[in-house]
């Protein structure tokens, strides 16, 4: 069974200037445990695509399933992080980490262990009775990600986590979310229009193209590059060439003037 599938799926947004197809007839299918990047250029739908799995946009037409069950609505199951922290500047950190499970209403003596326990684990140990604006922007992120992994979701959506970040900052970030990820064996997909770090992170990379938006291409990253951190992964062999692939594949878009922009953007 697929962590995720979407079958045969399409988006219209409808609003006063019309009706846009922002995605057509997508057929992707997620094994348990897979980490997937989706890449493509702005406005092609990788945001949409999170959202429909999320269940907070119910597909125009065709099925989207999370362990082969069609998503209704928001399920914990599914955890979604989002480019900007958006942590609350009068909450603690820790009551910034917990705000999902006191949502939930399982917010127990357990549950706020656990959240202390992520905490450390994620090099917050000292900051839980801090405040927003007493950390830096790496460190907000990971209070983010403490607060995604607190409900214990199977699968983790990640949109554009790094790019607000230095770049330091989002190195050593991806590191930890990968091996995060991989020690709890949660199924990921991230949104990033950062071609090396798709293939830095990820098991496999879907490209998108825009207009209307449907799956171009997808490339497998060798078992090596698979295997290292995405620190080190920028130095194996293998790397630069798929890079290159990728990089053709956005060249091609733009020349058929799908409307977007290249990797070039950031
Ligand atoms: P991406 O994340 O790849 O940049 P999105 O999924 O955000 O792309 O958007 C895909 C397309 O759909 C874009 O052209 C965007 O302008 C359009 N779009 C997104 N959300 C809406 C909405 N709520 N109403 C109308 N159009 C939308
Ligand atoms: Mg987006």
């Amino acid at each position: 069974m697929y962590a995720v599938e979407l079958d045969g799926v399409s988006q219209v947004y409808v609003n006063r200037k019309g009706a846009y197809v922002a995605l057509q007839d997508v057929q992707l299918a997620i094994a348990p445990g897979e980490f997937v990047s989706l890449i493509g250029p702005s406005g092609c739908g990788k945001t949409t695509v999170l959202s429909l799995i999320s269940g907070l946009l119910t597909p125009t037409s065709g099925t989207v399933r999370v362990f082969g069950e069609p998503i209704q609505k928001p399920t914990p199951k599914v955890g979604y992080m989002l480019q900007q922290d958006y942590l609350f500047p009068w909450r603690t950190i820790f009551e910034n980490a917990s705000i999902g499970l006191e949502l939930l209403g399982r917010l127990n003596a357990a549950s706020r262990q656990y959240v202390l326990d992520l905490l450390e684990e994620m090099g917050l140990g000292g900051y839980a009775d801090r405040y927003p604006h007493q950390l830096s922007g790496g460190m907000r992120q990971r209070v983010a990600l403490v607060r995604t992994l607190a409900a214990e979701p199977d699968i983790l959506l990640l949109d554009e986590p790094f790019s607000a970040l230095d770049y330091q900052t989002k190195l050593q970030l991806e590191d930890l979310i990968s091996a995060t990820l991989k020690a709890r064996g949660k199924t990921a997909v991230l949104v990033t229009h950062d071609i090396t770090e798709a293939i830095a992170m990820s098991d496999r990379i879907v490209v998108l193209q825009p207009n209307p938006g449907r799956v171009l291409t997808e490339a497998i990253v060798p078992e090596a590059i698979r295997e290292a951190q995405p620190l080190h992964a920028r130095e194996i062999g293998g790397f630069h060439e798929l890079f290159r692939e990728l990089w053709g594949r956005f060249e091609q878009m733009d020349g058929k003037g799908g409307g977007g922009h290249g990797p070039a953007e950031t």
